[in-house]
Order: C-alpha cells, then structure tokens, then sequence
C-alpha cells in the first residue's frame, strides 16, 4: 500500500483564466487523478489557492499581511471544494478536511480521521494550508505528507523539473535528473520554499517535482514512474 502527497498549486486551476477556476483544467486534473488513483494507492491532495489570492503578493500596501494570509488560506478552501466535486462528478470518493474551522462546508483536518479516509479508498483534500499566516501550501504539503507518513510528496509545477537556473529566462539551464535535498537547499534551487524544503530534510521525505501541463503526468507520477526530478533526503 502506497501513500501519497500530491500538492496541486492554485496556478494549475488557472488553464487560460487570469484569475479564477478554469472549468476544462479542473476537470481534466480530475479525470487523471480518476486514472491515476488505484486500490492500492493512498491519495492526500493539498491545493493551493495562488489562482485566487495569494498572502504576500496581493497584500499590496493596504492589507495586513495576516489578514491578506488568511484570505490565502479561504482561496484554497475555495479550490477544495472545486475539486471534491469535480473528483465526485467523475466517481471518486472524496472528503475535504480543512486546517481551518469551516465545519459547514468541510470536515476538519483530524489526522487520524484523515489517515481513516485514505484506508477506505477515499481522497482527502487539505484545504487552508497549515491554518496558519506566514506560511505557503508547500509548507502545509510538506506537513501533511510527514504527519499522515507518506512515502513521497509529487508536486505538480509548471516547468519539467528542478532546474539549475530559471529555465523560462536562463537558456542554459539545466534539468536536474536527480538532487539531493541538501544541494537544492544549498544552491537555493526554486523547488520549494526554504521552510517547506526544511521540513522535507527534517522528516526524510521525497520528493518529484514535475510538469503537471504535460497530459498523463498525473498518472505516472502517482504509478511512480522516473518523471521530471526526484528530490532525495
Ligand atoms: N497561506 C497561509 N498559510 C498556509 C498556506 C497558505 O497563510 O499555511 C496563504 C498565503 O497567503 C498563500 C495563500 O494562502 O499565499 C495561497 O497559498 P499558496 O500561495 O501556497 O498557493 P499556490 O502557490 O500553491 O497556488
């Protein structure tokens, strides 16, 4: 039995929209996850919510920065929801925990409950990040995937891999095959942020980061085939 933690950013829901849930991507991500989820894998996903805000960024001079953190976290409760029901339109069981109390409209993260879930076949969606400002959805994955014990965190960006430099304005970068978590820290390579890469060190967890815009990625990441980086403790 095989558990994992797949970090969807808000940016995957965006497709062609500025801004806001593009309906064909969010289902498209469904029907992979549908593909990808077998009887013998455990799904967490934690999603994003840089679609619809993000803490630091849109703050701009007139927010506070806990304030503007806290509209983040309810733009990635606001995508859960999205894909619980897209997941459900296409047959798969689904429940949203969210780190924040928002007992109405999803269950609260319990990791227990959470790990419970996952046994019964369910996907579970942790929405709200880690309930707390200051921090990024990578941290929460980060988390997550340590606290609940998977075996590797898949997150889906919008490049191949871990490159050496920017490779939408360095040319020359290069695409890194396979790192170790502690050179990615070091040469402070964009896999993900310093507190969420912490983490990851801290707790010996791997991690593949790959593209999510190629179709059927999804599903090869999930089945555990050699895609994009694998990033090693
Ligand atoms: N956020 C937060 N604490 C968390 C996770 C997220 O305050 O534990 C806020 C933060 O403002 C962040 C926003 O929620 O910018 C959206 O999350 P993120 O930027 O990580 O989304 P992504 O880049 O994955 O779409």
């Amino acid at each position: 039995m095989k558990r994992i933690v797949l970090k969807l950013s808000g940016e995957a829901l965006l497709g062609k929209e500025r801004s806001g849930i593009d309906l064909e991507s969010l289902f498209r991500i469904a029907r992979e996850i549908k593909k990808a989820k077998k009887p013998s894998t455990q799904l967490g996903i934690v999603v994003g919510g840089g679609n619809i805000w993000r803490g630091a960024r849109d703050q701009g001079l007139g927010l506070e920065r806990v304030i503007s953190d806290n509209m983040g976290m309810l733009a990635t409760l606001i995508n859960a929801l999205a894909l619980q029901n897209a997941l459900e339109q296409v047959g798969v069981s689904t429940r949203v925990m969210s780190a924040i109390a928002a007992s109405n409209v999803s269950e609260p993260y319990i990791r227990r409950r959470a790990i419970r879930h996952m046994e019964k076949g369910r996907i579970v969606v942790f929405a709200a990040g880690t309930g707390n400002p200051f921090f990024s959805t990578d941290t929460a994955a980060a988390l997550r995937a340590s606290e609940i014990g998977a075996s590797i965190l898949l997150k889906a960006t919008n490049v191949d891999g871990v490159y050496s430099g920017d490779p939408r304005r360095d040319k020359k970068a290069k695409l890194f095959r396979h790192i170790a978590l502690s050179d990615a820290i070091a040469r402070r390579l964009g896999v993900m942020d310093a507190t969420a890469l912490a983490l990851c060190r801290e707790n010996n967890m791997t991690i593949r980061v790959f593209n999510l815009h190629k179709t059927g990625n999804i599903v090869r990441a999930i089945a555990g085939q050699d895609i994009g980086t694998m990033v090693t403790p």
